[in-house]
């Protein structure tokens, strides 16, 4: 699917009503989850025809977006069930099929899951309020659960930190892209309109299957 036409579907998707600020729900807008779904499919052939998982998935950008992209079956992780309700609303709209499990991500999502799929796409917390490291305990689950690739976003001020945990557990990471993510002044504790902070795309992958 065209970049455009993905961002067009996406854009009508409902996002968070009452965002949570401890689950650090910031919705992945729009444009950068149809520049993250294209790149996925276009460049790397990770999502047509895959089973495809999103972890954390809040309203359901990613999932809803890997399903438009082609994948076979998909799965979203949630911990939260007011994001759930919405994710099921904009299923509904779109008519398009993803599999719900309320579960916690970071306490483990258990035997059954592990290497069940072929790619796992996030945009995880990114552990800057309470739940520091959350982001590296969501691509720790995601590698456990992908076979294929796992496509995660991480703050660039973390990112030799990134590298060098994904070389301790010997997988590949690449940044993908740099992007400026635009975080809305969503929470009273953000004094600006907006806040930019600067992101990296990763792919991860397996040494013996890149
Ligand atoms: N993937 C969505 C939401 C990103 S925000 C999007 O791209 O728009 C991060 C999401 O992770 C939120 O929906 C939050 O509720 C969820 N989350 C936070 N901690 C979690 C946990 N431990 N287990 C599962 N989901 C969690």
């Amino acid at each position: 699917m065209k970049l455009r036409k993905l961002e067009e579907l996406l854009q009508q998707l409902d996002g968070f009503e009452k965002p949570k600020v401890l689950l650090e729900q910031y919705a992945t807008s729009p444009h950068v989850a149809a520049c993250m779904l294209h790149t996925a499919e276009e460049s790397f052939g990770d999502l047509d025809g895959k089973v495809v998982a999103d972890l954390g998935m809040g309203c359901g950008t990613l999932a809803i977006g890997a399903a438009l992209q082609g994948a076979r079956v998909c799965y979203g992780f949630e911990i939260d069930q007011e994001a759930i309700n919405i994710a099921k609303q904009n299923l509904e709209e779109t008519e398009i099929a993803v599999e719900i499990i309320r579960g916690d991500v970071e306490a483990g999502l258990g035997s059954r899951w592990e290497k069940s799929v072929d790619t796992v796409l996030m945009n995880p917390p990114f552990g800057t309020k309470k739940n520091k490291g959350a982001d590296m305990t969501f691509l720790q689950e995601g590698l456990r659960l992908a076979t294929r690739a796992v496509y995660s976003l991480h703050k660039t001020s973390t990112r030799q930190h990134v590298l060098s945990k994904a070389k301790q557990w010997g997988v590949e990471a690449k940044v993908v892209a740099e992007l400026r993510y635009d975080l809305p002044a969503t929470y009273r504790f953000h004094k600006k309109q907006s806040v930019d902070i600067e992101v990296d795309f990763f792919r991860f992958s397996f040494n013996d299957n890149n």
